[in-house]
């Protein structure tokens, strides 16, 4: 108990004479200046000159811990991100865990963090976060056509149990998506009014109503009610 005490109280002192230090030459303080922790898939702590900031990246959302892919993204993220100082812009000053949100990229390497997560099947696109950002819009299209990381999942990751539920009502919409197209089919519309069909990953996700006359925006990626 004793040893376990006196390594923490060393740790902390480390840590201050590390942090402490960063003041004094403007060489190291660069350095020292970036991302030094991985929290969780697209969350990390970067460490600026005064302060550490818990950060998430920008419309793109990952396996949680416990779900299939989670141990992929998360080795990602830290492969990408640690101990790398990327350019930073913030989208939201602070999300509902009061995490500050942003943009994170990488101008010689590749572009946006976020949209490499989301081109390689790491993560998926949050439309309702990127009001539909164009650019990962079309980086998830294209991920899913070549089956890249959750998407060679079945069940998108597991990280829907939407897609997991038993639908007797429906039993042709679901399995055979959506060829022949049954004539009474529930459309997800949701509160920003996108059409979702059953299958899509936005299906039933946030909030939004079921119906059978859908009125709103076509999903681009499932087509709304338009296949
Ligand atoms: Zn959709």
């Amino acid at each position: 108990m004793y040893i376990i005490y006196n390594s923490i109280i060393f740790f902390y002192v480390c840590t201050f004479q590390i942090f402490g230090s960063e003041h004094n030459s403007s060489n190291q303080e660069s350095n020292k200046i970036g991302i030094i922790r991985v929290i969780n898939p697209g969350v990390f702590d970067f460490q600026s000159e005064d302060f550490v900031i818990r950060m998430r990246a920008w419309g793109v959302s990952f396996p949680e811990r416990g779900q299939v892919g989670y141990q992929e993204a998360i080795n990602f993220t830290e492969r990408m991100l640690l101990n790398t100082k990327p350019k930073i812009v913030v989208k939201k000053t602070f999300d509902s865990k009061n995490i500050k949100v942003v943009d994170l990229s990488f101008e010689a390497k590749f572009g946006s963090f976020s949209r490499e997560a989301i081109a390689q099947g790491f993560g998926w696109h949050n439309e309702s976060e990127t009001n539909r950002f164009g650019s990962f819009v079309i980086a998830q299209l294209k991920a899913k056509r070549e089956n890249q990381g959750i998407w060679s999942m079945n069940l998108n990751a597991g990280r829907d149990p939407v897609l997991t539920k038993p639908r007797p009502s429906f039993p042709g919409a679901y399995s055979t998506f959506p060829q022949n197209a049954l004539p009474q089919i529930n459309y997800w519309v949701t509160s920003l009014g996108k059409i979702h069909r059953p299958g899509c990953s936005f299906y039933e996700r946030g909030r939004g109503t079921l119906t059978q006359t859908p009125r709103g925006q076509n999903c681009r990626i499932c087509g709304g009610n338009k296949r």
